[in-house]
Parts: structure tokens; C-alpha cells; sequence
């Protein structure tokens, strides 16, 4: 188990053995911190045979569990783009039935905000209903668009996010090369850290922020720059988190930059004065929501990013 669940998953364990678990839980926390693995090893153990001992990892239960195929274990939410009424009754069907290994029953609904109306309301008439030996964890990472009622009926959990020191040791002992610069970038997840490395993100970071910090000395790569984003308009927040270490700089504010090892970059850019700064940030604010995925992308975007870019080379040339 990744090691900044362990100070949620002691008391969570501590619950399983002295039966002071609810009925129904909620593990919330940001994206990108195990959340399903630490509801998938509760659920283990709350199935285990070996009670004082769970998960034991040897007894029945745990060897189905281990192989997928425990018949009193119901996942939902796993994929799709929402969780339907549909799915719910079923899940609250095969709930009140009695359990195959008399160990109880366990249902887990992961990415729960992903619920219909409909879906939630239903799920909360099963949870008004006596639970029996059945126990329902609910999974978030946007637990405020869960409706409150149904927050209301569960036992809480939040996993936090790590510290930056244990995560960068996790990470270094995976085999990569992590920097607090990268951690900063997924918002202190190490599991997005890691995937951001692994797939190479790191570099073409460096590689467009390279570029654009050197608009003011040539522009003959803006149309190379400008195909990137494009494409990738998510890669829009590191322009932000480097304009931002930028503003930082040149208002002479002393808090650690967000890039650390854009430094020099941040520098340059400091170089053009707070109020330039402010308006290239508040125009890229604008662009970011314009370019927003799942929006469909306006017809005129490829024209507001090149404008903003202009603007960006102009300032940069003119400083
Ligand atoms: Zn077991």
C-alpha cells in the first residue's frame, strides 16, 4: 500500500476489528492518491475470514478477492462518463441479498460525483433502509457534487495529500527523477507525478517554456509553439504557473516559486514589469477557460491563442 495511506488506513483497519465501522463510508481526497486501492483493501478486509487477522491474504475470501472474483464484492463506477439508476438498483439489489461466504457484503462506488440525480436519490433509499450486513463505500475526489444528504448518511474519510518529502522519496523510489517543480505541477499527487514523468511530460514542459521565454529574441518557433498548445491545451497551466513565479518575481515577493527549476525563465519574464505580467496572465485566465476540455473547442480558438502569443512575443521584445 502507497505509504501516505497509512495514517487513514491504521484507524480504518482499527474499525474493521473492533466492528465501530458505519454502514457507509466515504473516502474522499484529491485525485491521484490511491483512494480505490485503500477502498479495494478495506473491502478485503472487511470480507476476510481470519477477523483478528485481516486481510490475511490465505482464507477463501481473500483468495477470490485476490483473483477478481468474490461474488459478495460489487464495484461500480469503474468507467463511463456517469453512474446510472440502472446501475444502482442493481448494486442495492445484490446488496440485500445474503451474503455467499458469511462475511457480509461490500459495495464500492468509485468516482461517486459521477451519480445521476436520479442514481443518488436512489442510493439514498437504500441507505435509509436497515443495511443489514452490507457495507457501502462511496470514492470521491469531488465530494461536493455529491448531494448532502447522502454525505450526511456516510462515516467520512479524507486522504490527504503527502508531504512533499515523503512523496519525492516515494517517487525517487520508483525509478524516476522527481523535482518539487513536478510535484507542484499535479497538485502534490505523487500517482499523477509519476505518470506526468513516465510519459515524458516533464521535458516537453521545459521545452515549451524554453521556447516561449525565448519569443523575445526569435519567433521562429511560435508557429511550432502555438500547434502545441493547440493540441495540448491543458499544457496552458504551465504557462500559468511560470507567468505566476514570474509575477512573484517581479513584485519582489519571497515565497518559493512554484518552478523551481524554471527559474531563470521566471527571471526573464520578471523582467517586463507586474502590469504586463498581470495583463498576459488575465488574458491566458481567459484563453484556459475558452480552451477548457470537454467544452468543444470555439471555432475562433486558434486565433486567440495566436493573439495571446503575439502579445506575449511583443512584450518580451519591447521590455
Ligand atoms: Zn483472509
Amino acid at each position: 500500500m502507497y505509504p501516505w495511506l497509512t495514517p487513514v488506513w491504521q484507524p480504518l483497519l482499527q474499525g474493521v476489528r473492533e466492528r465501530r465501522l458505519g454502514h457507509a463510508l466515504l473516502l474522499k481526497g484529491m485525485a491521484g492518491l490511491g483512494k480505490r486501492e485503500l477502498a479495494g483493501r478495506l473491502a478485503t478486509t472487511l470480507l476476510c475470514q481470519h477477523t483478528n487477522n485481516a486481510p490475511c491474504g490465505m482464507c477463501h475470501a481473500c483468495e477470490l478477492n485476490a483473483a477478481g472474483s468474490h461474488s459478495d464484492l460489487q464495484v461500480v463506477g469503474r468507467e463511463g462518463r456517469s453512474i446510472g439508476i440502472d446501475a444502482i438498483r442493481e448494486l442495492s439489489r445484490i446488496m440485500g441479498e445474503s451474503a455467499r461466504l458469511g462475511h457480509g457484503k461490500v459495495a464500492i462506488i468509485e468516482r461517486a460525483e459521477l451519480m445521476t440525480d436520479a442514481a443518488a436519490n436512489a442510493l439514498l433509499k437504500t441507505l435509509e433502509e436497515p443495511a443489514g450486513e452490507a457495507t457501502l463505500i462511496l470514492v470521491s475526489s469531488q465530494p461536493e457534487r455529491l448531494l448532502p444528504t447522502l454525505i450526511s448518511r456516510c462515516q467520512q474519510w479524507l486522504v490527504p495529500l503527502p508531504d512533499t518529502q515523503l512523496a519525492l522519496a516515494w517517487l525517487q523510489e520508483q525509478g524516476v527523477a522527481a523535482t518539487p517543480a513536478a510535484l507542484s505541477i499535479n497538485q502534490g499527487s505523487p500517482l499523477q507525478t509519476l505518470d506526468y514523468l513516465n510519459t515524458g511530460a516533464d521535458d516537453k514542459r521545459l521545452q515549451l517554456l524554453t521556447a516561449l521565454a525565448g519569443l523575445g529574441e526569435t519567433a521562429s518557433h511560435l508557429p511550432t509553439v502555438q500547434a502545441g498548445l493547440l493540441e495540448q491545451p491543458v499544457h496552458l497551466v504551465w504557462v500559468q504557473l511560470l507567468l505566476q513565479d514570474a509575477l512573484q518575481v517581479a513584485l519582489g515577493a519571497k515565497a518559493p516559486l512554484k518552478l523551481d527549476d524554471c527559474q531563470h525563465l521566471s527571471r526573464r519574464l520578471a523582467g517586463t514589469g507586474p502590469l504586463a505580467l498581470h495583463e498576459l496572465n488575465s488574458g491566458l485566465l481567459e484563453l484556459r477557460r475558452r480552451l477548457q476540455p470537454g467544452q468543444g473547442r470555439p471555432m475562433n480558438a486558434g486565433l486567440q491563442l495566436s493573439q495571446w502569443l503575439r502579445r506575449l512575443q511583443q512584450t518580451l521584445t519591447h521590455e
